[in-house]
C-alpha cells in the first residue's frame, strides 16, 4: 500500500504486521469500532462480520437487531418525534447548519471509513461529505420557507379563507444501500428530520460503520436523542419489520427490492419514495467539445467504479465525432490509476463485493462471447484487490447481450455510433429505466431542447451527473422503473409531510339562507359559477 502512516487518520492502524496478518492492510482501533456499533439498537447477541473490500480483511462485527428491537426503536422514536414536531423550523435549521460544519471538519475520518468499507477511491468518497454538507446547508436555509403555511384562494372570494399546512408524517423508515454509505444513509433522512419527523434507519450491512458515524454526527450537531435510531440486519427481515411500523418509507436500492417494498407500503396505505436503478445514457452530439466530453465520460462511467445510480452505462455518439471521441475516451481511461488505498492518488478503486465483481465479469464475458469488442479493460484485477475490475469500454453491444438492457452497476460502458439527434434520442429512451442522462454539445439551447424529450428524471448538459445532483434545490428521482418520488428541493422535504387544508367560512354558508328554497339556491349558485368563470377565476 502506498499511503504513508502520516497520510492516515489516527483512528486507522496499519499496515498490520505482515507476519501475523498478511491479508490486512488497514485496521480500525477496536475502541473506535465499539463506540460506533454501540449506537445500534440490537439485543440479539448475534453479530455479522464485515470485511474491507480493500484487502478482504475483517473490519468489524456488527450487532444484529431483532423484531423486538425495531419495535423499541419505533416506540422511542414516537416519543422523540412528538416533542420534535413542536421545535420551530428555524431552530431545526440551526442544527442542520451545525451539521454542515461538523461534516466538513470531520471529513478525514468520514473519508477513511467510506474507503475502508466500500473500497472506492478517496476522490469519489469525497463526493459524500460534499453532498451532505450541501444538503444540510440547503435545508438549513429553506426548511422554514418550505414548511410555512400557505394561503390559497377560497371558493367565495373574501368569505372563504383556506390555509394549507404541512404536517409531519411521524416516524420515517429509511432503508439505504451500500454504494454511497454516508450520503445515502443521511441525505434523505435530513429532509425527514427537517420536516419534523423521527427516523428509524436501516443502512446496508456492508457499510454500517459509516452510517453509524453519520448518526454520531447528528447527535453532536444537537439533534435530540432517539430522533434517529439505527437498526441492523438483513433487509428482508429488519427492513420488513420497519415497513410494518413506519408512517412513510424512503427506500434507495435495486428496482427488484423497490417493487417488493412498494407492495408492502400499499398494503398498509403508507407513502413511499423509491429511488431505484438505472441504465443511464450519454449523448455526444456532433458539435460537442470532444476533450470535455471525454473527460466527463470518464467521471460519468467510472466514479465509484460505476456503482452509482446516476452513472452512465450507454453512450450514443454522433457519427461525425465518433472516432475522435472514442480515441480520447479510451486514452483517458487507459491513463487512469487504479488502486485500493486510503490516499488521494487513485482514479478508481475496487468494487465492493464478490457479487458486484461477478456481475461485471458475467456482463462483459457474455457480451464478448456474443460478438462485442473490448476497446479497453475487460478483466478482473486480483493483483490490486479481491474485487477489482478494470475500467471497461465495449463496442458492438446488441440486443441479446445482458448488458444491452440490464444495469451492470460496475465500470462498464457500451458505445454506439448514431446518425443524428433523432436516433440518439430514440435510443436513449429505449429500455425500462429513466434515472439520469447526459448530453454534450456546444449549443446548450439545442441540448436543452433534446433534454426535454429524454425520459429521465435528471438530464445534465456538458456534465455527467453533478450539475443536478449537487443543485440541491433541483428535485432528483426516476421516471419509469427508476423509481417514484423525488429527493432534494421542496419535493424532497414535502414528501415527508401530510398536506392539510383548513377552510374558514365567514357570513355565507353552503346552503339556502334567509328562507331561500333549494331551487332558488341552485339558481343563485349556477349564476355565480357563470360570473366566476367570466371573471377569469381558477
Ligand atoms: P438492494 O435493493 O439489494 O438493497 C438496498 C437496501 O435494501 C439494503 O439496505 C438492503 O438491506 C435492503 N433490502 C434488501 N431486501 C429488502 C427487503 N426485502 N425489504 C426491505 N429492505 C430490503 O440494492 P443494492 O444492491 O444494495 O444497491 C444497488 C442498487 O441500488 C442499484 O440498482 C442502484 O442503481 C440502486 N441505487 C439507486 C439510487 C438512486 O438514487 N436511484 C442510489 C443508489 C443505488
Amino acid at each position: 500500500m502506498s499511503a504513508s502512516n502520516s497520510d492516515r487518520h489516527p483512528l486507522v492502524e496499519g499496515p498490520r504486521d505482515p507476519e501475523h496478518d498478511p491479508a490486512a492492510s488497514y485496521a480500525l482501533e477496536p475502541d473506535y469500532v465499539s463506540r460506533l456499533t454501540a449506537r445500534i439498537l440490537a439485543t440479539s447477541g448475534e453479530t455479522k462480520e464485515v470485511r474491507s473490500p480493500i484487502d478482504g480483511a475483517p473490519l468489524a462485527h456488527i450487532p444484529q437487531s431483532t423484531d423486538a428491537d425495531v419495535e423499541e426503536a419505533f416506540r422511542r422514536a414516537r416519543v422523540a418525534q412528538e416533542k420534535w414536531a413542536d421545535v420551530p423550523p428555524r431552530e431545526r435549521e440551526q442544527l442542520l447548519l451545525r451539521l454542515h460544519d461538523l461534516v466538513l471538519d470531520r471529513q478525514d475520518e468520514i473519508l477513511d471509513l467510506i474507503v475502508l468499507e466500500s473500497g472506492k477511491a478517496r476522490k469519489h468518497a469525497f463526493d459524500e461529505p460534499l453532498h451532505i454538507a450541501l444538503t444540510a446547508r440547503y435545508y438549513g436555509r429553506t426548511t422554514a420557507k418550505h414548511l410555512s403555511s400557505e394561503r390559497r384562494p377560497g371558493v367565495i372570494p373574501g368569505l372563504t379563507r383556506v390555509d394549507v399546512n404541512h404536517v409531519p408524517k411521524g416516524v420515517v423508515g429509511v432503508i439505504s444501500p451500500w454504494n454511497y454509505p454516508f450520503t445515502m444513509a443521511l441525505c434523505d433522512g435530513l429532509a425527514a428530520l427537517a420536516a419534523g419527523n423521527a427516523v428509524v434507519a436501516k443502512p446496508d450491512a456492508q457499510t454500517m460503520l459509516t452510517a453509524l458515524l453519520a448518526a454520531e454526527l447528528l447527535e453532536e450537531a444537537g439533534f435530540p436523542k432517539d430522533l434517529w435510531t439505527v437498526v441492523a440486519g438483513p433487509g428482508s427481515k429488519v427492513g420488513t419489520s420497519i415497513i410494518q411500523r413506519a408512517d412513510y418509507i424512503c427506500f434507495t436500492g435495486s428496482t427488484a427490492t423497490g417493487k417488493l417494498i412498494g407492495k408492502q407500503c400499499a398494503e398498509r396505505v403508507i407513502g413511499c419514495s423509491l429511488e431505484l436503478g438505472g441504465k443511464n445514457a450519454m449523448l455526444v452530439l456532433d458539435d460537442a467539445d470532444i476533450e470535455r466530453a471525454a473527460e466527463g465520460a470518464t467521471r460519468a462511467v467510472f466514479s465509484n467504479a460505476g456503482q452509482l445510480c446516476v452513472s452512465i452505462e450507454r453512450m450514443y455518439v454522433a457519427d461525425a465525432v465518433y472516432d475522435r471521441f472514442v480515441e480520447r475516451f479510451v486514452a483517458r481511461t487507459q491513463a487512469m490509476t487504479l488502486g485500493a488505498t486510503l490516499a488521494w492518488e487513485n482514479d478508481m478503486g475496487s468494487l465492493i463485493s464478490q457479487d458486484q465483481l461477478d456481475t461485471a465479469v458475467a456482463h462483459v464475458d457474455d457480451a464478448v462471447a456474443k460478438g462485442a469488442k473490448v476497446l479497453t479493460g475487460g478483466k478482473a484485477r486480483p493483483d490490486l484487490g479481491p474485487f477489482f475490475f478494470e475500467p471497461t469500454i465495449l463496442e458492438g453491444v446488441e440486443e441479446p447481450m445482458t448488458c444491452f438492457r440490464d444495469e451492470t452497476f460496475g465500470p462498464v460502458v457500451s458505445l454506439y455510433r448514431v446518425r443524428d439527434d433523432e436516433e440518439a434520442i430514440a435510443r436513449a429512451n429505449e429500455g425500462d429505466y429513466g434515472l439520469n442522462a447526459s448530453i454534450y454539445s456546444r449549443d446548450t439551447g439545442r441540448a436543452r431542447r433534446i433534454a426535454a424529450r429524454i425520459k429521465s428524471g435528471t438530464v445534465n448538459i456538458n456534465e455527467a451527473f453533478a450539475a443536478t445532483f449537487a443543485s440541491l434545490d433541483a428535485p432528483m428521482g426516476g421516471f419509469r422503473q427508476s423509481g417514484m418520488g423525488r429527493r432534494q428541493g421542496a419535493e424532497g422535504l414535502l414528501r415527508y409531510t401530510e398536506t392539510q387544508s383548513v377552510g374558514t367560512q365567514r357570513l355565507l354558508r353552503f346552503g339556502p339562507m334567509l328562507g331561500m328554497s333549494d331551487e332558488s339556491y341552485a339558481k343563485v349558485m349556477t349564476a355565480s359559477l357563470r360570473v366566476m368563470k367570466a371573471l377569469g377565476r381558477a
